[in-house]
């Protein structure tokens, strides 16, 4: 196979743009930056969603370890103030069953409970009631001997109950003095074990409630003593109605000291639905129960004001980063719309390049090779056949009594003619290293690479009848019809001549085929 012919590299130079490849990175391109967009979008979301609920945790975690310890104080101090009591019931209830309450022991016993009372702020009052309820001795003075006090709770209680422990009945008014007040009872007993009345101490709710009302619980926070039946005893905020009210089926009693003597939680109150971050504790010794709570809504709302901050923060970056994003993404899909349109362009300039190469190497009538293709070819086959010492041949041919068929049959005529004898010579050599073109005029030019005379004054002759059995008519001519001279060069690397003037020899030896008569073949001696 001989070498590739200019057109050939011309189409060969014609690259495969990677316009397509080009595209798709771009678009790839867009994307990823949408990606990254968005992932940085989701994630700033989760870690503020993240902290926030960190956050949120740690602020109730943070009061419910407050309301515990401060159950745990509060449960100390009541049972601090009611131990206070119940040891003087113990002593007065000891007295009274040794000493009896005669009339000489009664004054003594009546001093001795004002003496006592006197000692202990929280304490309201001391009494003693014999086995029917009437008032035997009194802390406060007060003559009430017709005063009756069987029907009270612990008066009924430690009637019933033979126990000599200590009892706390529910808040009541007091009969003496109007004041809302906590009992602390235990039993006298006759010798004999019988039931022989009531010793009684009343504590102050206020010195409770004072207590409970100068710790900072917020708006709507709550701190209750409830006795083990689930009434309350005192609550803050004070109210009456409350007093004595059951909180059996709150949670407190249903769901949290059915787990344990202490704790913490958050639960909604039964009394007026509030959630409350909450921390409860028996009081050690006695039926209590210690309840300290503070409203959920009041612990978080500083945390909601923080997150708020944070998300507002936040919203606004993403709100900053959306806008950039957006207009990076617009930009550069404006870029790559641009970039695709240079492209195009740029292939349609390659494309119009190309037709013009191949119009500036191309003869317009015949379509074969023009003179300027023709020397470049010829002199890069000459070199090439110098180099590699290969024989190389050429044939010029031109068509006789031309001049006398144009002025008969017209020039149009004469240009279908030359086209005819164009695509003869085009059928008649056949290697893809050969080159067929128009030298001027009414003469053309062949060139045969790796050819040596024989083979070319082959191709000669083929070329030469095959113009003649066309039978173009030509009535000036010499046999009727067109026929052409052709002159046959080559260079034969055995020999010494040089193949420079293949075109000169050539030419010589078609001037013979004219000058011997025309429609014939001549080699170059
Ligand atoms: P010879 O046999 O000696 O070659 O005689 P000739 O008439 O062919 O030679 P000459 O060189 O005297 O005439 C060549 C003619 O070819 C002249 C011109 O009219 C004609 N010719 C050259 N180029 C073209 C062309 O492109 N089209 C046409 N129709 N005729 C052309
Ligand atoms: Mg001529
Ligand atoms: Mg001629």
């Amino acid at each position: 196979m001989g070498h590739p012919s200019i057109k050939d590299r011309i189409e060969q130079s014609r690259s495969a743009l990677p316009l397509m490849a080009e595209q798709t990175g771009a678009t790839l391109k867009v994307r990823s930056v949408v990606f990254l967009l968005v992932a940085v979008c989701l994630s700033m979301t989760a870690i503020v969603i993240w902290e926030a609920w960190n956050s949120r945790q740690y602020h109730l975690h943070e009061k419910e370890v407050a309301m515990s310890n401060l159950a745990q104080t509060l449960a100390s101090q009541a049972q601090a103030s009611i131990k206070q009591a119940d040891t003087l019931l113990f002593t007065l209830v000891d007295r009274v069953e040794n000493d009896g309450t005669g009339p000489a022991q009664l004054p003594r016993l009546q001093r001795l409970l004002s003496a006592q009372r006197s000692e202990l702020a929280q304490l309201h009052g001391l009494f003693v009631y014999d086995e029917d309820g009437r008032w035997v001795a009194n802390s406060n003075g007060a003559e009430l001997p017709s005063a009756n006090n069987s029907d009270r709770e612990y008066f009924i209680f430690h009637r019933d109950h033979p126990d000599r422990g200590p009892h706390i009945g529910p808040s009541i008014k007091s009969r003496s003095s109007g004041e809302w007040i906590m009992t602390v009872s235990r039993r006298i007993n006759h010798p004999d074990g019988r039931f022989a009345g009531v010793a009684l101490a009343t504590l102050y709710l206020s010195h409770y409630l004072e207590l409970y009302d100068s710790i900072d619980m917020g708006s709507n926070g709550v701190i209750s003593l409830f006795a083990d039946d689930a009434t309350i005893v005192v609550r803050r905020p004070f109210k009456e109605a409350e007093v004595g009210a059951s909180v059996a089926n709150g949670p407190l009693f249903t769901q949290l000291l059915p787990k344990g003597d202490a704790g913490t939680a958050t639960v909604k109150s039964v009394l007026d639905g509030v959630v409350r971050v909450v921390g409860f504790r028996r009081v050690e010794g006695y039926p209590l129960i210690i309840y300290a709570a503070l409203n959920k809504d009041e612990v978080l709302a500083s945390w909601r004001k923080e997150s708020m901050l944070s998300a507002g923060i936040v919203a606004l970056l993403l709100g900053v980063l959306g806008i950039f994003g957006y207009r990076l993404i617009r930009l550069m899909k404006q870029q790559n719309h641009v970039q695709s349109v240079l492209l195009e362009a740029q292939e349609k300039l390659i494309e119009v390049n190309r037709s013009l190469e191949l119009l500036a190497l191309e003869d317009a009538l015949t379509g074969l090779s023009n003179r300027r293709q023709f020397d470049l070819f010829i002199q890069a086959e000459v070199g090439r056949a110098k180099r590699s010492l290969t024989s190389l041949a050429l044939l010029m041919i031109d068509v006789d009594h031309f001049k006398r068929f144009n002025d008969h049959y017209g020039h149009l005529a004469g240009d279908e003619c030359l086209r005819n004898i164009s695509a003869i010579i085009t059928d008649n050599i056949k290697r893809p290293g050969d080159l067929a073109a128009r030298y001027g005029g009414e003469e053309f030019a062949v060139v045969l690479p790796g050819t040596d005379y024989v083979g070319a004054f082959l191709v000669a002759e083929k070329i030469r009848r095959a113009v003649q059995q066309a039978g173009i008519q030509h009535s000036e001519g010499a046999e009727g019809l067109v026929t052409v001279s052709l002159g046959v060069a080559a260079y034969d690397p055995a020999s010494q001549a040089q193949p420079n003037d293949l075109v000169g020899a050539a030419d010589k030896a078609l001037y013979v085929a004219k000058a011997s008569g025309r429609n014939m073949s001549v080699i170059a001696n």
